[in-house]
């Protein structure tokens, strides 16, 4: 397994790969890696030849400094889970690789002023440019996203099909615990009572969602969820949007429930399909 740190050597590596016709898979992470990346690099494996992940935390999608610095951080591990997962290359760039200083930040201009986007002003701003970035230069013929970070997933499927029409996004499913819990690098720093109290909320969630009906239409749905959540005692959002445009508009069959919500100041995320 390469770990490759700067984009000359990735180049000539890249071209290797190429010069011998070998297909090549991207997933991009901020590392602190879990099963849930582990799923990403797989599919990699099922769909190319060659596997590429890059691991870098990206200050400029971070709105709030203190959670940039509490970021989970473990290389060591991170390298082993690779390495478990046969990943043909890492690619851990610096800082100023990435952000050269003449590097001009690019803006999202879709899905805009609903669920993260809402809450973390500038969050999706700092998304795109790294990732049109690294699109740039990796160039890979494939790239893996997790529905995870749904409307992430959204506003890289704009970027993919403005600025990269020969890049294919390729979905992939939440991966969870067997209690329902969306596998997270921030549940990483959650103590083990909070993981518990964080268990019991998903399970009333996941009981919440199971007695609907899919015919219930979005407007009463959302009236529900205000009333389920209503007591949290932090939350940004916790409501249904339909999954194609993320819309407040249609029945419950077509959409999926997001919240962000904090546990002790760790913000978690997730989207459940009925
Ligand atoms: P991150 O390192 O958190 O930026 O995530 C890197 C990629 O892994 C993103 O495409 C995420 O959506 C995806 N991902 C994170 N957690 C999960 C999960 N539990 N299941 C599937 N994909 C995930």
């Amino acid at each position: 397994m390469l770990i490759i740190k700067d984009i000359y050597n990735l180049n000539t590596y890249l071209k290797a790969f190429r010069d011998k016709g070998y297909s090549i898979g991207y997933v991009p992470t901020m590392g602190a890696l879990h099963e849930g990346h582990g799923s990403l690099i797989e599919k990699s494996h099922n769909d190319n030849q060659k596997t590429i992940i890059s691991i870098f935390i990206n200050e400029k999608q971070f709105n709030d400094t203190e959670d940039f610095e509490a970021y989970p951080r473990n290389k060591g591990d991170d390298y082993n889970f690779c390495e478990k997962h046969n990943v043909d290359l890492i690619f851990e760039p610096s800082t100023v690789e990435i952000y050269p200083k003449e590097y001009k930040s690019i803006q999202n201009s879709h899905f805009k002023n609903i669920l993260c986007d809402q809450y973390r002003p500038g969050h999706f701003d700092g998304v795109v440019t790294v990732l049109n970035r690294l699109f740039n230069i990796i160039d890979s013929d494939k790239v893996y996203f997790g529905e995870k970070d749904f409307q992430q997933l959204k506003i890289v499927e704009n970027l993919i099909k403005e600025n990269f029409p020969n890049l294919k996004l390729v979905p992939v499913s939440t991966v969870r615990s067997a209690e329902g819990i969306a596998l997270s690098s921030r549940n990483y720093k959650l103590s083990k009572k909070q993981m518990i109290d964080f268990i019991s909320f998903q399970k009333g969630v996941i009981q919440f969602i199971a007695n609907l009906d899919k015919e219930t239409d979005l407007i009463e749905a959302n009236n529900k969820a205000k009333e389920f959540i209503k007591s949290y005692e932090k939350f940004d959002y916790f409501e249904f949007r339909n999954e194609s445009d993320l819309s407040l508009e249609g029945s419950l069959g077509d959409a999926r429930l997001f919240y962000a919500i904090y546990k002790s100041g760790v913000r978690l995320i997730d989207n459940l399909e009925l």
